[in-house]
C-alpha cells in the first residue's frame, strides 16, 4: 500500500454554555462567520452551531453544542485541550491591540516552537490560541493552525498518527511544565499541526462546558474515507460505521490516548441546504426533524446574530 496522509483538521467540536455569548464571542470578537445554525442530530432540543471562514471551508470549522444543563468541564489527559487559529505575520500585533482595546484578557505573547502566540479564553473559559505564521495572510482568522492533545503517554497516539495517519514528527519542546511533541501532516492544508502534550502534574478530565468534544480530520471524499476506515480497522482501531452528518459523512473512533477522533468528508459542505450568501441566518433542520420545527423553535433559545 502506498503511504497515505491526512491533510489536516476538518473541524473542532466543543461544548459551550448559553449560545448567545458564544455567538457574540466568535462572530464579533474572533471575526468568524456563523455558517450553520442547526440542531444536535442526537438531541434536537440543543443547537449545533458552526463557525467558519466566509466560504465555510474545511479546516476553518469550529462547532459547538450549547448544552443547557451541562456543568463546567475540566481539560485533562485524554482530551484535546486547545485549538489554535493561524494569524498572518502582519496581523499579529493588530490582534494584540484589538484585544487590549476591547479589554479582553489574554495570555502572552509567548513563543511555541519559535512562533509567537497569545491565548484568549472564550466565554466558557476554553482556550483559543492565536499563533503567528509566516506569509501575508489576510488580517482575519482564516482557519486552524493546530490542535493540542493532552495525553498521559504520548507513545500510542504518536505511533498511530505517524505510522498510520501519515503525520511526521517535527520537534520537541519542554516549557512551562509541559512537554510537547509536534506532528505535522505533509502538505499545506489548514490545521496540519497536532501537538501531543503531556504534563507532570496529575489531572483528570471531565467533559462539560469549556471543553473540546472531539477533533475531526479530513477525507477527500466518501471513497477516501472508507479507505481510512479500512486502514484504521486493520490497525486495530474500533470505528463507527459511516454516519450522515448532512454537511459531511463522519466516522468516529477513540484513539489510544483517549481523545475522540473523527474523519469527516470535505463534500457535500455547508451549501448543501442553503445558499452561500445566507449561510447561518436561519435555523436549518435535517429532514427527520422538519416535522417538529414549531416545537423546536419554542424550545431553542433565540439567537441574535
Ligand atoms: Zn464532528
Amino acid at each position: 500500500m502506498t503511504q497515505r496522509t491526512i491533510p489536516g483538521l476538518h473541524h473542532v467540536t466543543a461544548i459551550s454554555g448559553p449560545p448567545q455569548q458564544n455567538v457574540d464571542f466568535f462572530t464579533k470578537l474572533m471575526g468568524q462567520r456563523l455558517v450553520k445554525k442547526t440542531v444536535n442530530f442526537d438531541d434536537p432540543g440543543t443547537y449545533h452551531l458552526y463557525y467558519g471562514n466566509k466560504t465555510a471551508d474545511p479546516g476553518t470549522i469550529l462547532t459547538f453544542f450549547p448544552f443547557a444543563d451541562a456543568g463546567p468541564g475540566r481539560t485533562g489527559p485524554g482530551m484535546a485541550s486547545a485549538y489554535a487559529y493561524s494569524v498572518g505575520q502582519g496581523a499579529f500585533d493588530d490582534w494584540i491591540d484589538r484585544l487590549a482595546d476591547q479589554a479582553v484578557d489574554f495570555g502572552g505573547p509567548e513563543e511555541r516552537f519559535g512562533e509567537r502566540m497569545i491565548t484568549v479564553a472564550d466565554p466558557d473559559g476554553a482556550k483559543v490560541e492565536l499563533i503567528e505564521v509566516a506569509g501575508d495572510q489576510a488580517p482575519h482568522l482564516d482557519g486552524f493552525h493546530s490542535a493540542t492533545l493532552w495525553l498521559d503517554d504520548i507513545g500510542p497516539t504518536h505511533r498511530l498518527m505517524t505510522d498510520v495517519m501519515g503525520y511526521v514528527e517535527q520537534g520537541y519542546e519542554a516549557k512551562n511544565g509541559e512537554e510537547r511533541t509536534r506532528l505535522r501532516a505533509p502538505g499545506d492544508a489548514r490545521g496540519a499541526v497536532i501537538d501531543l502534550m503531556r504534563k507532570d502534574a496529575s489531572a483528570h478530565c471531565r467533559s462539560g462546558t469549556g471543553t473540546i468534544h472531539h477533533i475531526a480530520f479530513r477525507a477527500r471524499d466518501d471513497a477516501d474515507q472508507l479507505e481510512w476506515r479500512d486502514r484504521l480497522l486493520a490497525d486495530g482501531q474500533r470505528l463507527t460505521p459511516v454516519i450522515d452528518r448532512q454537511y459531511f459523512n463522519a466516522i468516529y473512533f477513540r484513539e489510544p490516548g483517549g481523545v475522540l477522533f473523527e474523519i469527516a468528508t470535505d463534500p457535500p459542505g455547508f451549501t448543501r441546504d442553503e445558499p452561500l450568501e445566507t449561510l447561518g441566518q436561519s435555523l436549518i433542520l435535517p429532514e427527520q426533524y422538519e416535522g417538529q420545527r414549531s416545537r423546536l423553535e419554542k424550545i431553542l433559545p433565540e439567537i441574535a446574530a
